[in-house]
């Protein structure tokens, strides 16, 4: 059977090149960059060029990359750690955080767990296209406000934010600004000068790196409590032996990412289009979640109501095609998603609401491979839905009664 892999916002398969690189960072090149012999210094050059590598990506500086056990580690250092310089004794109480109603669950149970020991958040909702304003993270701010954390692009509905504009808010305000830009790094131009961040997390997993490896830019100067203690590494930014393999994956990656950007930006999204504009067009009752326009080229969230949306991805996945409902680590929850909630959706619409996301491997037959499954696949979940069936009843009892 063909399958077509289409959750990249879940991760992505790891590149041939990668492996390459990384290869020999797994066996033969085996030193501790810390060492100061031959076998250290390779592994230590290694992670510097991998440095080079994700700072040139996202336009920073080589010394302001600090690689890390990926996204959920560099948010959780962001958060955890900027709040905590701010406070140095471990009272949290007044200080205050800015974050949106539809972060990842590493910032939003990071900044939940902040507010059980004492700080204040506050989480700015979003339109229904998924947007924030940022004018109400202006409103937000108040003299305690020590972080703003927007996400650069939602995992969920690939909706950009105005980080750009928000940075200019964080800065006029003198308040430190994080982004989550783990599902926008390697897929949309990326530059931590343009958008005025502080700090940025990345993931090595999401562009066709290895998982458990990340990276968090920290902009010269900023004060940041470390989340681990230990030894000096990273510029003691982050503590315990280097994952050399891991960074160099990550550096590759980074460097194959931006060899064709823009042109993999056009490719991807023009699948994309084909994806949804045919399944708007063909498919009843479907209906695309978020704004159209301000949106990652990789990812479209379509909503087919009456159907059930963990018995698609199943159904899906037996026709050999491989989507999600939303996050791969929200999956068995039976709350349905925060960011479909958040956008105002019911939970019934939350369930029926399915991501598909496209990646560098996708090809166009992939799509009609999609496409020619699709259509039967809805139609055999809503045959099943008893609110469908009545409904489509009452649609025909309506239709004959105009007739006549
Ligand atoms: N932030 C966002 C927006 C994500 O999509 C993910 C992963 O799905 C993460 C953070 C967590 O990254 P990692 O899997 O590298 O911990």
């Amino acid at each position: 059977m063909r399958r077509v892999y289409l959750d990249n916002n879940a991760t992505t398969p790891l590149a041939p090149e990668v492996f390459e690189a990384m290869r020999p960072y797994l066996a033969e090149c085996y030193g501790n960059a810390s060492s100061i012999h031959w076998f250290g210094q390779q592994a230590k050059a290694a992670i510097e060029t991998a440095r080079e590598q994700v700072a040139k990506l996202i336009s920073a500086r080589p010394n302001e990359v600090v690689f890390t056990s990926g996204g959920t580690e560099s948010d959780n250092s962001s958060i955890f750690g900027i709040v905590e310089a701010a406070q140095p004794h471990g009272q949290y109480d007044g200080k205050h955080l800015i974050i949106s109603s539809i972060e990842h669950h590493a910032v939003l149970n990071a900044a939940q767990a902040l507010e059980k020991r004492g700080a204040r958040v506050t989480y700015v909702q979003v339109g229904a296209d998924g947007v924030v304003d940022p004018a109400d993270i202006e409103a937000a701010i108040r003299p305690e406000t020590v972080l703003i954390s927007i996400m650069h692009a939602n995992n969920e509905l690939g909706t950009i934010q105005p980080i750009e504009e928000i940075g200019r808010v964080a800065r006029e305000h003198d308040v430190y600004f994080h982004s989550d830009a783990v599902q926008s790094v390697g897929k949309i131009p990326v530059n931590v000068e343009k958008l005025g961040v502080d700090l940025l997390s990345l993931s090595a997993h999401k562009l066709h790196g290895p998982k458990g490896t990340g990276a968090l830019f920290i902009r010269k100067g900023t004060h940041l409590r470390p989340l681990l203690y230990g030894g000096h590494h990273e510029r003691d930014r982050r503590p315990g032996t280097e994952n050399i393999a891991g960074a160099v994956g990550a550096g590759k990656a980074a460097e194959l990412a931006s060899l064709n950007l823009e042109m993999e930006m056009r490719r991807v999204s023009s699948l994309r289009d084909r994806l949804e504009e045919t399944i708007l067009a063909t498919v009843p009752l479907a209906t695309l979640n978020g704004d159209r326009a301000r949106r990652l080229p990789t990812t479209t969230n379509i909503r087919f109501d009456h159907v059930e949306g963990e018995g698609f991805v199943i159904a899906m996945d037996l026709k050999g095609v491989a989507c999600s409902t939303g996050a791969a680590c929200s999956s068995g929850s039976l709350e349905p998603s925060h960011v479909l909630s958040a956008i105002g959706l019911t939970k019934a619409q939350a369930r029926s609401s399915i991501r598909f996301s496209l990646g560098r491997l996708n090809t166009l037959e992939d799509i009609d491979c999609v496409l020619e499954v699709l259509p039967a696949v809805v139609e055999h979940l809503r045959a099943l839905s008893p609110h469908y069936n009545k409904e489509a009843v009452s649609y025909q009892l309506s239709a004959v009664s105009k007739n006549v």
